[in-house]
């Protein structure tokens, strides 16, 4: 038995589905102690946008630290976080035409979905908080509140009876239908209280990809508008470049009043998050959401420079437009080549899945791919999907060699499964 079998909690996850023990990591690759690499299509669920140990964000860290950088500061004002700010501002908001106030809340992601669930009832007077089937937003009890998904469920220690998950991206013929949630907003036919806010990802990450429609995007943020209630979106998956655009809402032209940002914000794998907030929203008193860890200044150095090398102008966001509409070509192509597994697309950028008849194929799938030197995750409801999420600095070539070693992945299970 390894250390981590005896020693490392029974929460321990990954690590089950990749046993092997790594060791660095240089782009889209990581390598086992052994020097085997690894393509890496699963990207630190999503924190790792930019690759591993990118050459432009880890040269500003180590002049950083050897500059003996503050490293620890809690809320107070520090050089590096003034350089973020103000990065985040001008390169990010203004372009964009938003504007928020940025809070720093404990550096996961979950962190800043419970800043923006507080934070909203506060500001409404409210309890009440909604999220949608198939949702994740982290595991504080507050988050669990407002998730639905195989995680979330699987959660014993939280009386359930608070959830009550809305349905997602609901159509009725062409036309989006939230005739469930208006009836939740409205109070005079329901009879109970108006809900303080409700939380939403645009692609759901954890929930199998599932993308929202636009339609379903605006009218939501419609009847929030109409209602007062507060729109919280979850773009700690989707976010900072995911779907191609910096936020996952803007082709929507959505402003939510609340955006939970983490993972990749930081752009190195080092824990940050923020809260943006509507401006008149930001009714915290000083102090009253307080963490040690708000300000990790490591972090705030690689994020100012992730933006600064990213976001400067959009050659990221184009290419990852075109690399995920060609990975859901080949993606759709290999549904085709085996219709009996009923294989279905989807996806947004360079957030992609590929769903399966049931968990235990896409299991047999991914494990496969480990085999062959490719790391990809389930996702899902029962875990029927293969979710792809290479960093967007992935080469074309990188992405071929991915979805070649999916295709004989896919063969190698089904070869199995079918006792050949
Ligand atoms: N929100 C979304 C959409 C996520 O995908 C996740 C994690 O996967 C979280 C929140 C929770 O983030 P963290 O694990 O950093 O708490």
């Amino acid at each position: 038995m390894s250390i981590f079998d005896h020693v490392e909690s029974a929460v321990r996850s990954y690590c089950r589905n990749w046993p092997t023990v790594f060791n660095r990591g240089q782009g889209s690759w990581i390598y086992d102690e052994g020097g085997r690499g690894y393509l890496d299509f699963f990207a630190g669920a999503g924190a790792l946008n930019y690759g591993h140990n990118n050459s432009a964000l880890k040269q500003g860290l180590l002049d950083y630290v050897t500059s003996d950088g503050i490293a620890h500061a809690l809320d107070m004002s520090t050089i590096a976080k003034r350089d973020l700010l103000d990065t985040f501002v001008h390169l990010i908001l203004k372009p964009r035409r938003l504007d928020y106030r940025i809070q720093f809340p404990s550096p996961t992601g979950a962190s800043s979905v419970e800043s923006a669930l507080r934070l909203a009832r506060k500001a409404t007077g409210r309890t009440a908080v909604l999220g949608f089937a198939n949702s994740f937003h982290g595991v504080t009890l507050g988050a669990l509140l407002v998730s639905d998904s195989r995680l979330s469920r699987m959660d014993s220690t939280t009386p359930v009876s608070g959830r009550t998950p809305l349905p997602y991206n609901t159509h009725f013929g062409d036309n989006p239908d939230l005739s469930v949630v208006e009836r939740r907003f409205d109070v005079s036919a329901v009879g109970q209280e108006r809900p303080a806010a409700v939380i939403v990802e645009t692609v759901q990450g954890e929930g199998g990809v599932n993308v929202a429609s636009v339609q379903w995007l605006q009218a939501l943020s419609r009847l929030c508008s109409d209602f007062g209630v507060v729109l919280i979106v979850d773009d700690v998956q989707a976010g900072c470049g995911r779907t191609g655009s910096f936020f996952s809402f803007e082709n929507a032209g959505i402003v939510p009043d609340i955006v939970c940002l983490s993972k990749s914000i930081s752009g190195y794998g080092l824990p940050l998050a923020l809260t943006l907030i509507r401006p008149d929203l930001d009714v915290w008193e000083p102090g009253e959401h307080s963490g040690t860890f708000r300000g990790n200044n490591h972090a705030f150095i690689t994020a100012t420079k992730a933006i600064e090398t990213y976001w400067s102008d959009n050659i990221l966001e184009k290419q990852t437009v075109s690399k995920g509409e060609s990975v859901r070509r080949e993606l759709a192509s290999l549904a085709a080549a085996y219709p009996h597994l009923s294989l279905g697309v989807r996806g947004a950028g360079l957030i992609n899945g590929l769903s399966f008849l049931d968990g235990k194929q896409a299991r047999s799938v991914c494990f496969a791919a480990f085999e062959r030197g490719l790391l990809v995750e389930t996702a899902g409801r029962q875990g029927e999907v293969v979710k792809l999420m290479p960093p967007l600095t992935t080469t074309d070539d990188e992405l071929d060699t991915g979805l070649e070693l999916l295709k004989a992945s896919i063969e190698e299970s089904v070869h199995e499964s079918e006792g050949l």
